[in-house]
C-alpha cells in the first residue's frame, strides 16, 4: 500500500523544511482548487483531494511529519495515517473535518448562497487516541464532548423569558436585504438581524441572547474493530448547536492509533519481530511468540535465515465491516552472540574447523559470485 505513493511534500508542493504556515497556505490554496464541492462528479479531483487531505494530515502534525521525515511512508503504516473512507455511517467522505481550515472557507458564517434563515451547526472534530487492540477489536466508551446546547432559561430564543423576538424593521422579517450593483438587484443576509428576520430587544441574562450556553456532553460510540489511525466515526447531528432554528452540525470522532511496543501494522497485518539464537536458528526450535489472541506456539525449523518471514494465519486485524482477519507475519531475527565465555569460543571454533564457513548456503553462493568477478 505504501507503494506508488506520491511524497507528501511534492503534493503539498512545499521543500521539506516548509514552516507550519507554509504547508497551510499551500494545503488551503489546493484543497480549493481539488474540493469536491467545486468539483461535482471528477473523480480525477476527488484522488488529488484524497491525496492532498492525506498529506496534510501527516505533515500538520509535528510528530507524525517528523516519522514521515525519517521513514517515508512506511514508517506510518498501512493506512499511511489518514484514511478518508467512510464506515458507512451516512455522509460524504469529504464533508468538513478540517473546521479550523475550512470553517472561513466553505460553508461559513455568511450564510453563503444559503437561503435558509437558520444556519446549521458547526461540525466538530474530537480526537480519540485508541490503543493498538483497541483499534483491532473494537471498542465501546463514552466520551466527552464540550459544544454548545440551547440555554434553558429562554429555550434557545436568546429573548429575556416573558418577551419574544420582534420582527426586525430594517429587513421586515425577510431575512435579506436588496441592493443595487450596476444594472443587477442583489439581495444578502440583513446586516441587523443576520438573517434571522427577527431581533431581540430584551436578551436573556443567562446567554447574553445568543440562546446558547457551554455544556458539555457525555456520548456512548462504538468503534468498530479493524479501525485504523486517521479513521473518523461520524455522529449524525451531535456536533454544535445550529442558530435560528438551523439544524445542528455533525461530531467526527478522528482516531489515533497508539504505537505498541512489540506489533506494528500493515494492512491487516501484524507484523512482530522475534529474536532466536544462532542455535536456534541452525537447529530449529518451537517458540511462544505474541499475538493479539496471547501466546502461540510456533516452529522454526531448522536452518531458518535471519530475515525469514514466518505466517501465523488470521492472527492479523478483522477487516474493517467485513469478514476474515488479516495474518500476523512473524520476522525472525538471528542474534549473534556478543559475549562468549571461552568455552563458548573454544566450540565455536570447533565447529569452524568442522567446515562452518562453508556449510553457510549464502555465504558460499556470495563468495562464489565474488570470485567469478575478479579471478
Ligand atoms: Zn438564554
Ligand atoms: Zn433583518
Amino acid at each position: 500500500m505504501a507503494n506508488g505513493k506520491r511524497d507528501y511534500y511534492e503534493v503539498l508542493g512545499v521543500n521539506k523544511n516548509a514552516s507550519e504556515t507554509e504547508i497551510k497556505k499551500a494545503y488551503r490554496r489546493l484543497a480549493l482548487k481539488y474540493h469536491p464541492d467545486k468539483n461535482p462528479g471528477d473523480k480525477e479531483a476527488e484522488s488529488q483531494f484524497k491525496e492532498l487531505s492525506e498529506s496534510y494530515a501527516v505533515l500538520s502534525d509535528g510528530q507524525k511529519r517528523a516519522t514521515y521525515d525519517q521513514f517515508g511512508h512506511a514508517g506510518l503504516g498501512g493506512g499511511g495515517g489518514f484514511s478518508s473512507e467512510g464506515f458507512g455511517f451516512g455522509g460524504s467522505p469529504f464533508e468538513d473535518i478540517f473546521g479550523d481550515i475550512f470553517g472561513d472557507i466553505f460553508g461559513g458564517g455568511g450564510g453563503g448562497g444559503r437561503r435558509s434563515r437558520g444556519r446549521r451547526g458547526d461540525d466538530l472534530r474530537y480526537n480519540l487516541s485508541i490503543a493498538f487492540e483497541e483499534a483491532a477489536f473494537g471498542l465501546e466508551t463514552q466520551i466527552e464532548v464540550p459544544r454548545h446546547l440551547a440555554c434553558k432559561a429562554c429555550e434557545g430564543s436568546g429573548a429575556k423569558s416573558g418577551t419574544g423576538p420582534i420582527t426586525c424593521h430594517t429587513c421586515k422579517g425577510a431575512g435579506q436585504v436588496r441592493y443595487q450593483q450596476g444594472f443587477f438587484s442583489l439581495t444578502r443576509p440583513c446586516p441587523d438581524c443576520a438573517g434571522a428576520g427577527k431581533i431581540i430587544e430584551n436578551p436573556c441574562p443567562e446567554c447574553r441572547g445568543s440562546g446558547k450556553v457551554k455544556s458539555m456532553k457525555t456520548l456512548s460510540l462504538k468503534i468498530p474493530a479493524g479501525v485504523e489511525t486517521g479513521s473518523r466515526l461520524k455522529l449524525n447531528a451531535e456536533g454544535d448547536l445550529g442558530s435560528h432554528g438551523g439544524p445542528p452540525g455533525d461530531l467526527y470522532v478522528v482516531l489515533t492509533v497508539k504505537d505498541h511496543p512489540l506489533f506494528q501494522r500493515e494492512g491487516q497485518d501484524v507484523i512482530c519481530e522475534t529474536p532466536i539464537s544462532i542455535v536456534q536458528a541452525a537447529l530449529g526450535c518451537e517458540l511462544e511468540v505474541p499475538t493479539l489472541d496471547g501466546k502461540v506456539k510456533l516452529k522454526i525449523p531448522a536452518g531458518t535465515q535471519s530475515g525469514k518471514v514466518l505466517n501465523l494465519a488470521g492472527k492479523g486485524i478483522p477487516v474493517l465491516q467485513g469478514y476474515g482477519r488479516g495474518d500476523q507475519l512473524v520476522v525472525v531475527r538471528v542474534e549473534t552472540p556478543t559475549k562468549l565465555t571461552s568455552r563458548q569460543k573454544e566450540l565455536l571454533e570447533e565447529f569452524a574447523h568442522e567446515g562452518g564457513v562453508d556449510i553457510n548456503p549464502m555465504g558460499k553462493g556470495f563468495f562464489d559470485k565474488v570470485k567469478d568477478l575478479f579471478d
